[in-house]
């Protein structure tokens, strides 16, 4: 996730964080900026929010973190039930296709790579036990895919620049076309002023490349063990939305043949992608595993669960002298502190004044976008629900790139950082993700201070 290298980072003055408050950041020089990114996509309900400190705070006073390798405690133990009844509870109703599975067991870890690694491990050895020790699970993931930077998480990545090096450390997974209409090759329209998913010129051809490649691997004898995906917009990746019907239709060729199939809703859930809690519900899906981080605690501690299935946890278990047991656990899993913020967190989620805040930010976010049009060196706007990237490019009528090497997206974001607003880049995609409590002014900073940054940093292109 490190785009800008470290010998650039060591010539700056860093920005050096000590406070914050609501979407507001106060540096240690006593400067302001607004959190366009929420902290690296972490953050939902802003800073010093008082009913997760007090959370915080009250479970302070009883202990901190006690092992839960072999033990219970209490938050942890509400927040999984909680966990279960919200990851259930907005869901459509299952139709005969989709089969959605429920979800009713919870395994704690502690951040967005290793809940991927938790994912990969169950899916990995339910699948031998359920298919035969002789078989070798394969995983299926996207272009482009990230989730995460340990060794698991790093072999269903897709980004040359962040995995390529490790290539010697990793396992083999297959990948396959994801949808990205503003660069698709079977997208035949010309470039408009509009969401590219707005204007697209296509069969849904994205659809059939997963229907050809599960079916050459069912030819190969033995189908995915999972297929890994992150719901409705790819995040690192360039924050790429699906065309909406996407999703259905590649989780049902999942299932069809036979793959489970893991949702990494590490940025995705909690609201962010619009008025469900989870991305995937809004296409009536239900993966097999449900992977949360980020904003599990509201941001404020690390924390990661996967949610998965009855069947699944089932398969590991038996007698202590079968060994069945799945030998995974993290020193702070299940941790207390954690617990109480993502049990306050989830509450505020679901109260009528947060549904009501997102709503509105949405709204405003969408209205504010479209001054950006006016620039040339927009390409592309992408919004899902409260997730924006901007792309820029150097010629929109023809998406010709600006080369990596230019560093615009880094520049751009140097330049708002001047006008007193956060974000970073990746590659030449702006991302604003404001936390859930920006006000429509502070909506207005962020995105009239992109446009004067984009103004400045971009050379002319043509109108
Ligand atoms: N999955 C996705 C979709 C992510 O965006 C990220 C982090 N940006 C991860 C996994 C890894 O999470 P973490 O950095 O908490 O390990």
């Amino acid at each position: 996730m490190c785009a800008g290298f470290v010998r650039d980072w060591m010539r700056r003055e860093p920005i050096v964080i000590v406070e914050g408050h609501g979407t507001v950041l106060r540096d240690v020089k006593g400067r302001e900026y607004l959190d366009a990114n929420s902290s690296i996509w972490t953050n939902l309900h802003g800073h010093q929010h008082p009913k997760l400190n007090a959370a915080i705070q009250q479970q302070l006073g009883k202990i901190a973190h006690s092992s839960a390798l072999g033990f219970a405690n209490e938050p942890a133990s509400l927040l999984a039930s909680e966990l279960i009844r919200v990851a259930n509870g907005d869901l459509k109703p299952q139709t005969a296709k989709t089969a959605n599975p429920k979800l009713e067991k919870v395994f704690f870890s502690d951040d967005g790579s290793t809940a991927l690694e938790v994912a990969l491990k169950l899916a990995y050895e339910f699948t031998r036990r359920t298919r035969g020790r002789k078989s070798q699970p394969r995983f299926l993931s996207l272009n482009g895919a990230y989730h995460g930077d340990t060794i698991g998480a790093v072999s269903l990545g897709h980004i040359d620049l962040f995995h390529k090096a490790y290539g010697g450390m990793l396992f083999k997974t297959d990948r396959v076309m994801a949808p990205y209409c503003y660069r698709c090759p079977f997208n035949r329209a010309k470039p408009e002023r509009a969401d590219a998913r707005a204007y697209r010129k296509c069969n849904f051809e994205c659809v059939g490349k997963v229907e050809q490649k599960f079916s050459a691997q069912k030819k190969r004898g033995s189908s995915f063990a999972a297929f890994v995906f992150e719901p409705r917009m790819q995040g690192a990746a360039g924050m790429i939305p699906q065309p909406h019907g996407w999703l259905r239709a590649v989780a049902e060729i999942a299932r069809a043949h036979g793959s489970l199939l893991i949702a990494d809703e590490v940025m995705t859930a909690f609201g962010r992608t619009g008025n469900r809690l989870f991305a995937s519900h809004h296409e009536g899906v239900q993966p097999d595993f449900l992977c949360m981080a980020k904003g599990l605690t509201g941001g404020y501690l690390p924390m990661a669960a996967t949610l998965t299935t009855k069947k699944v946890f089932n398969a590991f278990l038996g007698t202590y002298e079968e060994f069945k047991t799945f030998f995974h656990g993290h020193s702070f899993t299940g941790n207390q502190l954690g617990s109480s913020a993502a049990l306050a967190s989830l509450e505020l989620l679901q109260s009528k004044a947060s549904v009501r805040a997102r709503t509105e930010l949405q709204e405003n976010i969408t209205r504010e976008l479209q001054s950006l049009w006016e620039i040339p060196a927009v390409g592309d706007i992408r919004q899902e629900g409260l997730v924006v990237g901007i792309e820029l490019v150097k010629n929109w009528r023809t998406r010709e790139s600006f080369a990596l090497k230019e560093r615009i997206g880094i520049r751009v974001c140097d330049a708002m950082a001047k006008r007193g607003v956060l974000t970073r880049p990746i590659g030449n995609v702006i991302v604003l993700m404001p936390p859930y409590c920006t006000t429509k002014r502070q909506v207005q900073q962020m995105i009239s201070a992109l446009g004067e940054a984009i103004v400045e940093t971009c050379p002319q292109s043509p109108p």
